[in-house]
């Protein structure tokens, strides 16, 4: 399998609602633990898989909290309590940062790498982090939460950069 590559914004695939995962193999793992060397490498806390340029719904989160990563696939919250704002990056988006208010806490129906249905419940920064990926995966971003004058300008900057090329 070839290596991954971090996807930037503008590029459609973080725009695209991703394919669910109908059956976990080899090939899904050898992909999560290539996220997740590619997210170590850009020093991020989670990656999901259409960063990578990967089409499911896959993702990889890293708090370095001494509990190692957790992989999600399939990811659905199920439940959420309370509410705390707080500024996001995304490596997608370099040198963006957005205030997103968010669930406080956090239920997350997904399955592991082995493909064994797991429940997370989570709260403060894990839950943060992982809502963030969950909105990857149905192709959402950060710079959706800012309002509409803020979010323009981050949006042509985005474009501009793309058409002038590197
Ligand atoms: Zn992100």
């Amino acid at each position: 399998m070839k290596d991954l590559d971090l996807t930037i914004y503008p590029d459609k695939i973080l725009r695209k609602q991703l394919n669910l995962v109908e059956k976990v193999t080899r090939e899904e793992e050898e992909t999560l633990k290539k996220m997740f060397n590619l997210m170590h490498i850009y020093k991020g806390v989670g990656l999901a898989a259409n960063q990578a340029g990967i089409d499911k719904q896959m993702s990889v989160i890293d708090l370095s909290d001494g509990y190692g990563p957790i992989y999600i696939i399939n990811p659905k919250i199920t439940k959420k309590e309370g509410t705390f704002e707080m500024e996001e990056g995304c490596l997608s988006i370099p040198g963006i940062g957005v205030k997103v208010k968010r669930a406080q806490k956090v239920t997350v129906e997904a399955l592991n790498i082995e493909g064994k249905p797991i429940r997370i419940i989570a709260e403060g920064f894990l839950a943060r982090a992982l809502q963030h990926e969950i909105d990857h995966l149905s192709g959402k971003l950060i710079i959706d939460y800012l309002k509409l004058p803020a979010r323009i300008k981050v949006i042509s900057a985005f474009q501009k950069k793309k058409k002038g090329g590197k």
